[in-house]
């Protein structure tokens, strides 16, 4: 069984919470400004997140990492912390600390140990591998395996490799932002996706806020199982 819980759904300028999700109640994916809100809504432990994940460098993927590593710090946070990512993370986690809280990685009473995604990893028990989408910059989709395996696709449209990463998911959360930006998918564009990679669930996220309702009649008839989740909302798979 894998629990994956919606942190938040939403794009970057919308009423939701940016699109970040909580897997077992340790996996971290995405960590957008909302992210520490939506964690303790949902009442996790920050002390038992052991890896965070990001996607790409737009501010509504990776801006909360300040607040996440420093509330765990507050908490009493001793273990070491995995943060995974596009090359130059570490970089940026640095930079984003020290303009926010004017404070350094040294400073924390936990190791955080960066791992650049790329290659097939196997962290904390868990199968990762990786694809990038069509994106306006450089970003990566995750796959994670443990027992079942669950796809998330944070920004970008789909590419040939990942529809391969997917292939075979239980389940598939996939930005479908919409508005037929060549550099973000849709609800079509997902189920599409979704179809040939022969998933068992997709759930769609990152929407557009002005996004209608039939943009995702029309994915539904490409493919039938489709969730469209709220912030805080859990599935298990
Ligand atoms: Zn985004
Ligand atoms: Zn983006």
């Amino acid at each position: 069984m894998m629990e994956v819980a919606f942190l938040g759904v939403g794009e970057a300028f919308g009423a939701s919470a940016n699109t970040a999700l909580l897997v077992n109640r340790e996996l971290l994916l995405d960590c957008g400004p909302h992210a520490l809100l939506q964690l303790r809504k949902l009442g996790a432990d920050l002390a038992k997140i052991k890896l965070v994940f990001i996607s790409h460098f737009h501010g509504d993927h990776f801006l909360g990492l300040p607040a996440l590593l420093l509330a765990a710090r507050e908490d009493g946070r001793e273990e070491p912390l995995t943060l995974l990512g596009p090359e130059g993370l570490s970089r940026v986690t640095q930079e984003l600390l020290y303009l926010s809280y004017r404070k350094s990685l040294e400073e924390l009473p936990y190791e955080v140990n960066f791992v650049e995604a790329g290659e097939k990893v196997k962290l904390h028990g868990y199968e990762l591998e990786f694809a990038p989408t069509q994106h306006s910059l450089s970003a990566l989709a995750i796959s994670v395996k443990r027992r079942k395996k669950l796809t998330y696709v944070g920004d970008g449209a789909p590419t040939e490799e990942l529809a391969k990463l997917a292939s075979g998911s239980d389940l598939l959360v996939a930005e479908a932002y919409g508005g037929g930006a060549a550099t973000h998918s849709s609800p079509v564009l997902a189920a599409q996706l979704a179809k040939k990679a022969k998933v068992k669930l997709l759930a769609l996220v990152h929407l557009y806020r002005g996004l209608s309702e039939e943009e995702v009649e029309k994915a539904r008839e490409i493919f039938d199982s489709i969730l469209v989740p709220g912030d805080l909302e859990t599935v298990k798979i």
